[in-house]
């Protein structure tokens, strides 16, 4: 079951607690995060739900690479055709097809990396990401370099609606987080990397929990000061 969270921006739940986004282009969809290895075939779906075709999405943008966002990316590549972005920061990550040892500031994390389930088949990405750029052909899909999860995690902003696409920079399992600091690359970093995001965000999605949208976005600022409360005094 897909949702609008704005026109042109359609989140697709691909498991009860992922969470990946269409975006309306030029020429076609820019899809932001995969999934899980069953992924492709969630998302192929709900895109016949749609009308379309495999081969209207014409680029994946990954907001970093951990399992749970790439592991289908590879074959969703080979179904679609579509081209593979990612921050320059986590390409090795993503070719490497798993998360290094060095990866996760904690043990428990570090731990979990060695599982094969945790691993997924390299992708050797299309194109690298640098942080600031507009993606090509997205129609208006902003790069913000947020390091601190990974250190190549970036955040998308479809400028024409004001909405961000987070990823793991926060979470909204309940409650917004900024998520277990164990599983992070460098916690220490994530509060500042937020402080990246344009002013008057309208809309959010998370790769993980459930949109805010409309009024609901104020619980958003509200967060976004209490991390930062520097930052927005006058
Ligand atoms: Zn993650
Ligand atoms: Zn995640």
């Amino acid at each position: 079951m897909t949702l609008t969270l704005a026109p042109g921006v359609t989140l697709i739940p691909t498991t009860k607690r992922d969470n990946a986004f269409l975006v309306d282009g030029d020429d076609g969809f820019t899809l932001v995060d995969v999934g899980w290895a069953k992924a492709p075939g969630v998302l192929l779906k709900a895109l016949a739900e749609l009308g379309r075709k495999p081969g209207d999405i014409k680029r994946i943008v990954l907001t970093h690479a951990h399992p749970d966002h790439v592991k289908g990316a590879a074959e969703l590549r080979e179904r679609t055709g579509a081209h593979i972005l990612i921050h320059q920061a986590d390409a090795a990550w993503l070719e490497a097809g798993r998360v290094p040892a060095e990866g996760r500031s904690g043990a428990a994390g570090r731990l979990i990396d060695k599982l094969p389930a945790l691993h997924w088949r390299p992708v050797t990405p299309d194109a690298l990401l640098a942080g600031g750029e507009l993606i090509q052909g997205s129609d208006g899909l902003r790069v913000v370099h947020t390091p601190g999860h990974t250190p190549g995690h970036v955040v998308l902003v479809h400028e024409p609606s004001h909405t961000a696409l987070l990823g793991d920079a926060v979470f909204h399992r309940g409650e917004l987080a900024l998520g277990p600091a164990a599983l992070a690359a460098d916690p220490r970093l994530r509060a500042g990397s937020l402080t990246q995001l344009p002013q008057g965000i309208a809309a959010a999605g998370f790769a993980h929990g459930t949109p805010l949208t409309g009024p609901d976005i104020s619980a958003f600022h509200t967060f976004l000061e209490q991390l930062a409360p520097k930052q927005h005094q006058p």
